[in-house]
């Protein structure tokens, strides 16, 4: 199969560490700015940084609705720290008139770990299909990071803090093609989230593809 193409939502934020990041896990990864570009792309991340600003420039920039129609519509999206709270159906400690992409089915909250905490590193432990991939826990850089208050019932929990005040907090999750982590894995060595979202965008463009032809895959893996 050809490289999937992944976009990065590059209005803000880390941008550049996702690209790279994709990259090894063999994806083509494009900046994505624009409704077209959006079109264009078989998985998307939104990128750690400034919830409210980033926001506010898809607004601007007429990519709101189009990121809400591209992820109802089954477009597989990953989002670290910020990223998270753009997928988020509901937010907390957030100016009153901040909007989400929303589609994941959860509460998260902004700057949860504190104000007067800018960023620390932290053990989590993993769940799911992350711990699978390759041992149970993961060294996680946060970043002013949100968590995960409330999660729905189709959301899967994939890590969690461990030790300290916010033992126990929901770090990362899924939600069908909806992949969403409080940390910055972007910024570390450590590939397992963006292998695991690579590997879900593979599987649904197969999938897609399947049903393109009628459900007819011509028998190849
Ligand atoms: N606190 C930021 C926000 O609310 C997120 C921080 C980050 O992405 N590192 O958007």
């Amino acid at each position: 199969m050809s490289a999937p193409l992944i976009g990065v939502l590059a209005l803000q934020g880390d941008v550049r560490e996702h690209l790279a990041a994709l990259r090894e896990q063999g994806a083509e990864a494009v900046p994505v700015r624009r409704p077209e570009e959006l079109a264009a792309v078989d998985g998307l991340v939104l990128p750690g940084g400034e919830s409210t600003t980033m926001i506010k420039l898809a607004a601007r920039f007429g990519l709101l609705a189009p990121l809400r129609a591209a992820v109802r519509g089954g477009l597989p999206a990953y989002g670290s720290c910020a990223g998270m709270i753009l997928l988020a159906d509901r937010i907390l400690d957030a100016p009153p008139d901040q909007e989400t992409v929303g589609g994941l089915d959860v509460t998260v909250r902004r700057n949860a770990f504190g104000r007067q905490v800018d960023s620390f590193e932290s053990e989590i432990a993993l769940d799911g299909e992350l711990a699978e991939a390759a041992g149970e826990s993961l060294h996680a850089v946060f970043i002013r990071a949100p968590w995960v208050e409330d999660a729905g019932e189709g959301v899967q929990v994939l890590g969690r803090v461990v030790g300290g005040p916010a033992d126990g907090r929901i770090v990362a999750v899924r939600q069908g093609n909806l992949v969403a982590t409080s940390f910055h894995p972007e910024l570390t060595g450590d590939r397992r989230v963006h292998a695991m979202f690579a590997d879900i965008v593979r599987s649904h463009l197969a999938d897609s593809a399947g049903a393109g032809a009628g459900g007819d895959e011509g028998g190849q893996p």
